[in-house]
């Protein structure tokens, strides 16, 4: 189902039915029942830029109407960060006013993680030039800005779209950034490149006012790798590669997948998608999430609690109905990832004969005059492509087999190895209290010190392992699909007072054997503890080992 881009959103005009309770557009229910849903019906999120550009720019934050600031601002991808010095155990009590500091986090959308390192450098010279340095890579591949002023929107948005990036929808009730394989396109294993359905869903969808007022934030991910490489497990809709025995490759629809405080594994519909035919399928998606999401309440209104009710049959139904005006074909499930790590890291041949290398900033904290450097080494050594992961890494492609060796060596300088510990390389970690207004916890200091820690006290610890860091219950950095999943919360220490501490949760993974982590009961562990812990977790199990077994399930 295509809409054009200025067309407001037509949802199906049903009598108001027995779910109008959940504030369904398609039961005939349109008035706002939250003051979320308000906001978005007073204005659509979009329209906040002209007044960026036109107003408040040019007369500061305090010229910012509070709806704008802590709503729409999002559908351009910026959000007031938290006042500095302001501790955990306040982020409940305080109003939104007393934790916004006047400078912004800005996310710049990165689909499919491709950058050029014309991009890159763009990207660099914005980090030095407007926000103090930083640029992290996020666990969806974007890039995050901090201290970024309203005065400086209309340059950075000039800069960036003029080399094709952009950071509309970025976060939102929109269709946010969709993930994809970093090694599209190159991978010797690769079942089919999904580059052209992003790239299509990209140009549809973008900034069109039929999507920009869903229910909750949309996540999609596709990727034609074997590996499975995008988390496709957690996303609202996913494209899996699959190989069809007649139809030949293409990919396998799964929608409901999500984290959070509910956390859910996508259901498959057993429908099987050719390439040319994701756009639509994404569409039919994203339709029908608007028309029947739960809007009612925001903790109930992302698609999986739709799905959860509806169950994998009515949805396929409903989309095919409603949406497709035609049948999917049914289609396989795909094949289990061989491998435990999905996150490229280290040198690996392209089907071309060239290499793809990947590498791992500690926790996806970078910055400008490393990103810049990195652009470098990429033009120096490779074709100009760069690859960003949905594990905060990075990688360099179309590297010739002789050039290889020099750039691991430049990255190294860089302190960006290609063959990382398994510390550097398992370990993520949310924004966090540095600039996070729901944060209970520090997450990006405390990961990378557990990093150094980790391997100076276990050098000979070689398992895949994942350590998951989350500033608050929220689930920025997939704590619940982690080995080590770890939940910031103020704990009790030993004296009795009130401290950051995590809250631990064991055995979670993706592929294989998908599942959640199990939260140990009154397994929390305060921040100063937290090497010992994870250090005695580890050498038990190198003691406790039985033959063949690994960290991660
Ligand atoms: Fe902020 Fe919580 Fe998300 Fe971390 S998990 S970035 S603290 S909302």
């Amino acid at each position: 189902m295509s809409e054009s881009a200025d067309k407001p959103a037509a949802p199906p005009r049903r009598k108001a039915g027995r779910h109008r309770g959940e504030g369904q557009w398609a039961a005939g229910h349109f008035s706002p029942l939250n003051p979320n849903e308000q906001t978005k019906k007073d204005d659509d999120g979009l329209n906040v830029r002209t007044r960026i550009e036109t107003i408040y720019a040019h007369r500061g934050f305090d010229s910012i109407d509070g709806a704008d600031l802590r709503g729409r601002m999002r559908w351009w991808g910026l959000y007031t960060q938290r006042r500095p010095g302001i501790d955990g155990g306040k982020t409940a009590i305080l109003e939104p006013e007393e934790l916004d500091d006047e400078f912004f986090m800005l996310r710049v959308r990165i689909d499919g993680g491709r950058l050029t390192t014309a991009q890159l450098r763009v990207v660099a010279e914005i980090s030095q030039e407007f926000a103090r340095g930083t640029a992290d890579i996020t666990d969806r591949q974007n890039i995050q800005y901090h201290w970024i002023r309203i005065e400086d929107m209309p340059e950075i948005w000039r800069r960036l779209e003029a080399v094709g990036l952009s950071t509309t929808e970025a976060c939102g009730d929109t269709p946010r950034v969709i993930v994809g394989s970093p090694v599209a396109g190159i991978a010797a294993d690769e079942i089919v490149d999904g580059t052209p359905a992003i790239e299509e869903i990209q140009r549809r969808v973008l900034g069109n006012k039929a999507f920009s007022n869903l229910p909750r934030k949309f996540k999609a991910a596709i990727s034609g790798s074997p590996q499975q490489d995008v988390a496709h497990e957690v996303n609202d809709v996913a494209f899996v590669g699959v190989e069809h025995p007649e139809r030949g490759p293409g990919f396998d629809l799964w929608v409901g997948g999500g984290l959070s405080t509910n956390p859910k594994i996508g259901v498959r519909l057993g429908a099987f998608v050719p390439l040319e035919d994701v756009p639509d399928v994404y569409e039919g998606v994203i339709g029908l999430f608007r028309d029947y999401g739960y809007r009612r309440l925001r903790n109930r209104a992302r698609i999986k609690f739709l799905v959860a009710d509806w169950g994998a049959q009515k949805f396929r139904q409903v989309l095919e109905d409603e949406y497709l005006l035609r049948r999917l074909a049914d289609g396989p499930a795909p094949a289990a990832p061989v491998e435990q790590w999905r996150d490229h890291i280290g040198v690996h041949r392209q089907r071309d004969g060239r290499y793809y290398i990947g590498f791992a900033p500690r926790v996806g904290r970078v910055d400008g005059t490393t990103l810049a450097k990195i652009a470098d080494l990429a033009e120096a050594h490779g074709s100009g492509r760069v690859r960003t992961t949905v594990q905060q890494k990075m990688l360099i492609l179309d590297v010739p087999e002789d050039r290889v060796t020099s750039l691991t060596e430049g990255l190294a300088a860089l302190d960006l190895t290609a063959e990382p510990s398994p510390f550097r390389r398992g370990t993520m970690a949310c924004t966090g209290i540095e600039f996070c207004k729901l944060a209970i916890v520090e997450t990006k200091a405390r990961g990378a010190s557990l990093i150094d820690e980790l391997e100076r006290r276990l050098p000979g610890f070689t398992e895949p392992l994942t350590i998951n860091i989350n500033g608050c219950p929220n689930s920025c950095a997939r704590i619940q699909i982690a080995d080590i999943g770890l939940k910031g919360q103020l704990v009790t220490d030993a004296e009795g007072r009130q401290v950051e501490g995590y809250q631990v949760h064991l055995g979670g993974s993706l592929g294989l054997e998908p599942g959640f982590g199990r939260k140990v009961r009154g397994l929390k562990v305060t921040s100063a503890e937290l090497p010992d812990y994870i250090e005695r977790v580890l050498r038990a199990f190198q003691e406790q080992r039985a033959e063949g077994e690994s960290f991660a399930r």
